[in-house]
């Protein structure tokens, strides 16, 4: 599905009804840092480019929509039952919280893509069972563990009572089987290379002779690779590794080493070895330091980023960041020729993000900076949420009652009603909207079908 958002948009605002305005499958893949429920409030310090900047990352119930429970408890009940396995209702807010913007992630997501959640030990034991009960716990591809500093671990200047703790976990999960990987390689350090290569030819170059010049016998009788080369043969029917003409090129470029008697060893160069593949621990890369640091709390480095979006993105693939604070994911995404989305609560973030990539990747970049509701383009040519068929339907399906009340009323005297607002990203979808009374309507408004019941339980 094509996206509706022009590549290259900073949204501002909350990104949930925001990513309700985006197509279904248009997004290759999501990178977020949300809040981790730290009980904590960041700003960032006063006279940093970022200054200004803050977000809350304490909650209660108070910062929960209703609507959104009223969402999971409804369509989703083993995400709902994850929700309330939560401890405290702190806990659970920050849950409901997430787990409605999840839910969008997914849907947004196309079937080749990958998302990447950035959370610490506060919630992600909690947060992972959350993406389970989403993504499915198939779906589940990796834990990334990244040292964020070595050596120096984050905490007070006083005795510390406990280890430091100096790792965030990345939660990667694809949206199914098919999703797109591309490897990536990390150069070795100097001693690993001293071990892995420990001869050094006439040139200074580094080599070593582990990769075996005959195949072993137990791989069987390959006569295509049997020949005799210089007075030489395996004895065993398995034959050389490569064909003969690869063995005359590889030995007048200098990678072979004759022995009287023996078998000849194959040379494998250290400068043009590939790199050691990554796993899951990434102890190599450090927190945000000297120009890249812009004062935002919570700065991710923009290694750690490129990382991922080149792990899972080729260029001109769309890369969204939820939570895109400082943009250090958006301007990640332009150094290598991705499309970016970025959403942010605060203004603030937006002026930065605009401010970051002219001056990290041009005055010139078209920026487009939204602080509107997008539309979905992906419904098709469904009919508006008022249209008779729409109504017809919805009366048939509640059996002719009021959603609100349960009251029962001939279909002229039932109006259709947007369960999700339409102000907060609700669509026409047959699946937003419902039958309700004049009296119904009139309470619930804009608000969530939770305070609508509410308020009846109340009168
Ligand atoms: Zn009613």
């Amino acid at each position: 599905m094509a996206t509706n958002i022009n590549p290259k948009t900073i949204f501002t605002g909350d990104n949930l009804p925001i990513m309700r305005g985006i197509n279904s499958k248009s997004v290759d893949l999501i990178y977020l840092d949300p809040p981790f429920n730290s009980n904590t409030n960041y700003a960032a310090p006063i006279g940093s480019k970022a200054a200004g900047a803050e977000f809350k990352d304490t909650w209660t119930l108070d910062d929960i929509d209703n609507a959104w429970l009223d969402l999971i408890e409804t369509k989703y009940p083993v995400l709902n039952r994850v929700i309330h396995a939560a401890m405290t209702n702190s806990d659970k807010s920050y849950l409901i919280y997430m787990a409605a913007r999840l839910l969008e992630m997914h849907r947004i997501l196309k079937d080749t893509g990958s998302i990447y959640l950035h959370c610490d030990a506060t919630m992600s034991h909690y947060l992972k069972l959350v993406m389970d009960s989403i993504f499915g716990k198939d779906m589940f591809r990796n834990e990334i563990v990244w040292q964020r500093s070595s050596g120096r671990a984050k905490g007070s200047q006083h005795k510390s009572k406990t280890l430091g703790r100096d790792t965030d976990s990345i939660f990667h999960y694809s949206k199914s089987n098919d999703f797109l990987h591309n490897s990536v390689n990390i150069p070795l350090t100097e001693s690993e290379i001293s071990l892995k290569f420990p001869k050094t030819d006439e040139n200074g170059r580094r080599y070593n002779t582990n990769t075996p010049i005959f195949c072993q016998p137990s791989m069987g009788s390959r006569p295509n690779l049997c020949y005799e080369y210089k007075g030489v043969v395996n004895p065993h029917p398995s034959g050389w590794r490569v064909k003969k003409e690869k063995l005359i090129e590889m030995d007048k470029a200098g990678y072979i080493i004759w022995r009287e008697g023996k078998r000849p060893l194959r040379k494998a160069y250290a400068d043009e070895y590939e790199g050691k593949p990554v796993g899951s621990l990434w102890t190599d890369i450090s927190i945000a330091a000297g120009k890249e640091r812009t004062g935002y709390p919570t700065q991710k480095p923009l290694a750690l980023l490129h990382r991922i979006i080149k792990a899972s993105s080729n260029e001109g693939y769309v890369v969204l960041d939820p939570f895109c604070g400082c943009a250090t994911t958006l301007v990640a995404a332009g150094r290598l020729q991705r499309d970016w989305i970025g959403i942010d609560i605060s203004a603030k973030a937006a002026e930065l993000v605009v401010e970051r990539i002219k001056a990290d990747q041009g005055l010139f970049q078209k920026i487009v900076a939204r602080t509107d509701i997008p539309k979905r383009t992906d419904l098709g040519d469904i009919p508006r949420y008022n249209a008779p068929e729409n109504k017809t339907r919805l009366y048939g399906e509640q059996s002719g009652n009021c959603n609100g009340c349960g009251t029962h009323f001939q279909q002229q005297h039932l109006e259709v009603d947007h369960i999700i607002a339409e102000n907060v990203g609700g669509t026409d979808h047959i699946e937003n909207l419902q039958l309700l009374c004049s009296n119904c309507n009139r309470i619930k408004g804009d608000r969530g079908q939770e305070y609508l019941l509410s308020r009846l339980n109340k009168d």
